[in-house]
């Protein structure tokens, strides 16, 4: 961690304009010390050389000295003058004569060359030559720098003219002090160089910091909007290139900001158009793998969202086997799915069309699922209907063809056989009246168009009346293989429910009647009236065939009839437990049955009820 921080310093801006800063400043300070302290040296070397310059006055006295004839006088001249000659930088000076004789030395412990011939070959050169040497030497033995010059010295001559050579004048000084000046100026120097670089430095890191800061907050900030945070914004420094940057990116957030929450705000509302639906529909990609599915097609193909994304439609919607992507995209016609399984039916439609891009490029399919169950049921149903009504009708039609065929063949002559005949046309007939006004009566109720004439009625006596009708009917039919009791279990209170008179007795008609022709070996018919706090339940038990588990569905439906041949035999058309569901249901009421096969069957209706205190019929009567 410390480490890529270190590594990512050293990769910074911040840090490379540091460096930058440092480098000029250091190449500046280099190049100006240099020519300083060259310039400097120069100077310094140049004042020592004219500071160590023996004056002309004291040169000319020793070429004066030089030509003196007493050589011993002279020289003694010579050593007083160099004696009192006093420069502290000058180290020694030697007097040497044109003939090479060393003359006089101002070293006082080196007094025994005066009177040597000098070894020297620059002192030498220079009285041979009759010229000026100067040089700089270093001195290996003890580490110094000296300055060397052979000035010659000239005498006037007695005609004062020309001058003569008489010797030279060795000077040797030392150049110590000289360096010890330009090394303490260059140890300032070095000194000052070093304090302005860590100045510089830190100058330059604060200046570049100044700098990057920005930068760095941009980055931020940048990385915020990519993350969706839009919220804050880059502060904004000063005028600069930085400073409009920083504006530009403040202005791009909130851009971004707005466009990203129109985006958000289309998509929820598709999303909403989407879930909303009562279709189902599904958006799959150019490999037909499903991108989008709302909840009513994963509903309609019991897949959830998540699994169903990703999958192939064709696995999605089991159509693999018969269909290949390319059909589905080159002709998107409707297909009929079915979808049922053992709990429910469900038949769905489904429309395909592709999500074409302007260049014609296919970047997907769409398909929209569309519940046609119950359009399909209802046509079913109505197709099964005609189908029913037809045969229905046909089987009388056919006997009674038969029937009349055979009394027009002669049979109408034969008073054995022809009243037989004629009753049972009569019976076809009468059979098909009724039906034909079932049906009618039905199709009223269907397109809404009966008339219901509601009353109050007192049902314990309306219920009453009719089973009294039925012991009568029973009571008159004297065979005894058939022996049926009517049993009652009524409520003690007197039930006052608002019915159609007319139509809910031809209902209990039906349910009794049902009760006795499918109990053919006779048994008691138990019939209850009950009240809960809201409804009237009236149910018929009988103890006869009853009704196998699989058709406790369908007895309701119209011409439904467990056993067709017998119900038929019996003058049934399957129709009256169909009307009698509607009038009940027209009632508010519900009907159902419960029934074991070979045991007996219950059939139950329930009728809305209000529960009347005695005295508020009571009131309604007075005030009537
Ligand atoms: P319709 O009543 O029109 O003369 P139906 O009695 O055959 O003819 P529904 O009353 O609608 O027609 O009854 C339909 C079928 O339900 C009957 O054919 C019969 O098979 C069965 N069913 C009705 N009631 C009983 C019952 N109490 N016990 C056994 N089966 C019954
Ligand atoms: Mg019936």
């Amino acid at each position: 961690m410390l480490r890529s921080k270190r590594k990512n310093f050293f990769k910074s801006i911040n840090f490379k304009i540091a460096l930058v800063f440092a480098l000029l400043l250091l190449i500046t300070l280099e190049i100006v010390g240099a020519i300083f302290v060259k310039q400097l040296e120069a100077k310094n070397i140049q004042d020592f050389k004219t500071s160590v310059q023996i004056p002309t006055y004291i040169d000319n006295s020793l070429a004066e000295q030089l030509t003196v004839s007493s050589t011993r006088k002279a020289n003694g001249q010579i050593k007083t003058i160099l004696s009192n000659y006093n420069n502290t930088n000058v180290d020694e000076i030697r007097v040497v004569d044109s003939k090479g004789t060393i003359r006089g030395t101002s070293d006082v412990n080196d007094q025994s060359v005066v009177g040597q011939k000098t070894t020297d070959r620059n002192i030498k050169n220079a009285i041979y030559n009759n010229r000026t040497y100067t040089k700089n030497t270093y001195d290996t033995q003890n580490n110094g720098r000296y300055y060397v010059s052979i000035v010659p010295l000239y005498a006037t001559s007695s005609t004062g003219n020309n001058s003569q050579l008489v010797g030279v004048l060795y000077v040797r000084a030392n150049m110590k002090s000289v360096y010890s000046t330009i090394n303490s100026i260059m140890g300032i120097f070095v000194l000052a160089s070093l304090v302005a670089m860590v100045l510089g430095l830190g100058i330059a890191i604060i200046i570049a910091r100044a700098i990057t800061r920005p930068i760095e907050e941009m980055r931020q900030q940048t990385q915020r909007i990519a993350r969706g945070d839009y919220a804050s914004q880059v502060r904004v420094y000063s005028d600069d290139e930085l400073g409009q940057l920083a504006g530009a990116i403040n202005n791009l957030s909130i851009r971004v900001e707005e466009s990203q929450e129109s985006t958000e705000a289309e998509r929820r509302r598709l999303d909403s158009v989407l879930s909303h639906m009562s279709d189902g529909v599904i958006a799959t990609d150019r490999r037909g793998n499903i991108t989008i599915i709302n909840e009513t097609a994963s509903e309609f193909v019991d897949v959830s969202d998540e699994k169903a994304i990703g999958n192939s439609i064709l696995d999605v919607l089991k159509i693999r086997d018969d269909y290949s992507l390319r059909d589905l995209i080159e002709n998107q016609d409707e297909l009929m799915l079915d979808f049922s399984s053992n709990e429910h039916d469900l038949i769905l439609n489904a429309y395909f069309s592709l999500i074409q891009r302007e260049s014609g490029f296919i970047s997907g399919l769409v398909c929209v699922l569309h519940d046609v169950t119950e359009q399909q049921k209802i046509d079913n149903d109505r197709k099964q209907f005609v189908s029913n009504v037809s045969h229905e009708l046909r089987t009388p039609l056919t006997s009674l063809r038969s029937y009349i065929e055979a009394l027009s063949d002669g049979a109408w002559k034969d008073p054995e056989v022809a009243p037989g005949f004629l009753k049972v046309t009569q019976e076809e007939t009468d059979r098909m009246i009724r039906m034909i006004n079932e049906l009618l009566s039905l199709s009223r109720m269907d397109s809404g168009t009966t008339r219901v004439d509601m009353e109050l009625v007192n049902i314990n006596e309306l219920f009453n009346y009719v089973l009294n009708r039925f012991d009568m009917i029973l009571k008159k039919d004297d065979n005894p293989a058939k022996y049926y009791t009517i049993k009652r279990e009524f409520t003690k209170r007197d039930l006052w429910v608002e019915i159609d008179t007319d139509k809910f007795t031809q209902v209990l008609d039906n349910i009794m009647n049902n009760a006795i022709k499918y109990s053919p070996d006779g048994g008691v018919v138990t019939c209850r009236l009950l009240e809960t706090h809201n409804q009237v339940i009236i149910s018929i038990s009988d103890q006869g065939l009853g009704i196998p588990r699989a058709d406790l569905g369908h007895v309701f439906d119209r011409f439904f009839r467990v056993d067709k041949a017998r119900s038929r035999a019996q003058g049934g058309t399957g129709l009256g437990l169909a009307i009698s569901k509607e009038v009940v249901q027209m009632l508010g009421g519900r009907i159902w049955v419960d029934s074991v096969e070979g045991k007996g069957s219950t059939f139950y209706i329930s009728l809305p009820y209000e529960p009347y205190e005695e005295e508020d019929l009571w009131d309604d009567d007075s005030q009537v």
